[in-house]
C-alpha cells in the first residue's frame, strides 16, 4: 500500500490531498466513483495517529464526502469501509486506508452488480478511473 499511494501521489488520479494523506481513484476501480484516502506514511490504524493527523484525515475525508454530494443535483448515497490493523497481531502489515464508493452512477440510476461482478469479481465499470478523478477534482 505504501507503493501504491507513492505511486498515486504522482499520478492523475489525485482528487484531493494534504501534507499527511492523499485521497485518489484506484488505478482499477469498480465503482463509477470510487476514492481512496490513506497516509503518506504507513499507519496502521486510527489510533496511530496523533489528534493533529486525525484532524488533518477527517478534513480530507470531508472533503472527498462533499466532492461526491457536488456530483449530481442531491445528496450522494455511499459506503465507507475503513481498513485498518488488527488490534493484537500483524499490525506492521497494514496501512490505514477509507474506501468510499458510490452505487450512483448517473443522477438517476444506481449501478446493480452483474453476475461477473457478483459471482466472480469481474467488474465493469463505464467511468474511467482517470476521468472520475478529474470530474470530483472539479468540485
Ligand atoms: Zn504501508
Amino acid at each position: 500500500m505504501c507503493e501504491v499511494v507513492a505511486r498515486e501521489a504522482a499520478g492523475p488520479r489525485v482528487v484531493a490531498e494534504t501534507d499527511g494523506f492523499l485521497a485518489y481513484v484506484p488505478e482499477a476501480a469498480r465503482w463509477p466513483y470510487e476514492v481512496y484516502v490513506a497516509p503518506r506514511a504507513c499507519v496502521p490504524d486510527l489510533p496511530a495517529l496523533d489528534a493533529a493527523r486525525r484532524d488533518e484525515l477527517m478534513r480530507l475525508y470531508a472533503d472527498v464526502l462533499r466532492r461526491f454530494d457536488a456530483l449530481y443535483e442531491h445528496p450522494t448515497p455511499y459506503v465507507a469501509c475503513w481498513y485498518q490493523a488488527p488490534a493484537r497481531t500483524k499490525r506492521d502489515a497494514a496501512h490505514l486506508c477509507a474506501r468510499v464508493y458510490t452505487p450512483q452512477r448517473t443522477a438517476d440510476k444506481l449501478k446493480f452488480l452483474a453476475t461477473s461482478e457478483t459471482g466472480g469479481g469481474a467488474y465493469i465499470n463505464d467511468v474511467l478511473p482517470d476521468a472520475a478523478a478529474a470530474r470530483l477534482r472539479e468540485f
